[in-house]
């Protein structure tokens, strides 16, 4: 798209311009009192996003073939701010188990005690899913893959039968991102990206975004976000902007280290299980390659038990490239760790094991897979 200067403006820059302001002022009287019917595109104050949100937002709904995007404060307020706009009391709600920890948390904490019939159901249900809708099923969440655990889930399965009985779906795609699963062209109602991740790239932004392309959703939506004061920082929505600029080029050369690693960590003997779409081994393999056109950069990997915690520490101290912290897909790779208890506390984890999740970075990969190496070994002494 051609960027060109708007009349009377003689600095004309490629940039975004980062918009800042609570108060929007208006010409007169009438138009105050108006104000609201500006709403959901307009302005009528900061809280809904100055023009520099307004611009990413258009950015992101064309990336995801949507034609709304609303962005927020975080990846987490996106998936709940959603959920809070159509789900009220007397609902049924079903969650896939394998959905991002806070949505779980917050449907168990709060929606399950305002009068929400809460249901988390198992992530390989696919077209199963049929069997759990109920005359009052208002939405249903799902995540592919799962976060840590990895599940597949058939989302054309899901968004099909969904449709048909008239309920809602609302998928987190944070792992494919619209590079590689265009989820609005595969019925779902409301597509989730955590921008924090590939959109942001840098690991110094929280964001988050829901597209859609229902145009009476998009007035809730945005609604909700207005009332509940999830406005989204304009210096965030300018860096992600500008992360927009290199996310294609980012994601395509950090998916084909990520798969060369995971190829690696599978051919290794302490190595157990290589949770990761893309590999033939995996169970979801099949749903990834017919619906899916890539792969995201975070595996998971399950290590040879069995093995104390201590053990693990053996793995993440030995690691000198590695950072070890939580979040991903930035443009630095990072390694975390999930306990057994995380996974025998689920009602449907594929594993008892601990999981140690990694993101690929951009960094040179014979570095990453050496330093993984070193990390494997000293595992191998510990045990
Ligand atoms: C990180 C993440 C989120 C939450 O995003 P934040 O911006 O950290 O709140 C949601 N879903 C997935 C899959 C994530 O990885």
């Amino acid at each position: 798209m051609k960027t060109k200067a708007p009349a009377g403006n003689p600095y004309a820059s490629l940039s975004t311009p980062v918009w800042r302001g609570s108060t929007v002022v208006f010409d007169n009287f009438e138009d105050f009192v108006g104000r609201k019917s500006r709403q959901p595109d307009g302005y009528s104050y900061g809280i809904t996003g100055t023009p520099t949100a307004r611009g990413l937002e258009k950015h992101i709904a064309a990336l995801e073939g949507a034609h709304h995007c609303v962005v927020m404060p975080s990846g987490a307020s996106a998936l709940i701010t959603t959920v809070m706009a159509f789900v009220r009391g007397g609902d049924h709600l079903l969650i896939s188990e394998s959905c991002y920890g806070s949505l779980k948390t917050f449907g168990r904490l709060w929606l399950a005690k305002m009068g929400v019939e809460v249901e988390f159901y198992p992530p390989t249900i696919d077209a199963g899913i049929g069997a759990l809708i109920r005359s009052n099923t208002k939405m249903i969440c799902m995540e592919a893959p799962g976060t840590v655990t990895m599940e597949m889930q058939d989302i054309d399965a899901i968004t099909a039968i969904a449709k048909r009985r008239g309920v809602l779906t609302m998928m987190d795609n944070t792992w494919a991102s619209p590079l590689f699963f265009k989820a609005i062209e595969h019925g779902v109602d409301f597509v989730v990206q955590a921008a924090t991740k590939y959109f942001g790239g840098h690991s110094d932004l929280l964001m988050g975004s829901v597209s859609l392309n229902d145009v009476e959703h998009y007035g809730v939506l945005r609604e909700t976000q207005s009332i509940f004061g999830q406005a989204t920082s304009p210096e965030d929505c300018f860096l992600v902007d500008r992360g927009l600029q290199t996310y294609e080029l980012r994601l395509k050369e950090q998916s084909r280290k990520a798969l060369n690693v995971a190829r690696w960590l599978e051919q290794q003997a302490l190595v157990s299980e290589v949770l990761f779409p893309a590999l033939e081994s995996h169970p979801g393999h099949r749903i990834w390659r017919e619906q899916f056109q890539g792969s995201g950069c975070l595996l998971s990997i399950i290590l040879q038990a069995p093995a104390q915690e201590a053990t693990f520490g053996a793995f993440f101290n030995a690691l000198e490239h590695f950072p070890i912290g939580a979040s991903w897909g930035g443009t630095h790779s990072l390694i975390a760790y999930y306990p057994a208890s995380q996974q025998t506390s689920r009602l449907y984890s594929p594993t008892d094991q601990p999981i140690v999740r990694i993101s690929i970075g951009l960094e040179d990969e014979a570095l990453l897979i050496s330093d993984l190496a070193k990390a494997l070994e000293a595992y191998g002494r510990a045990l």
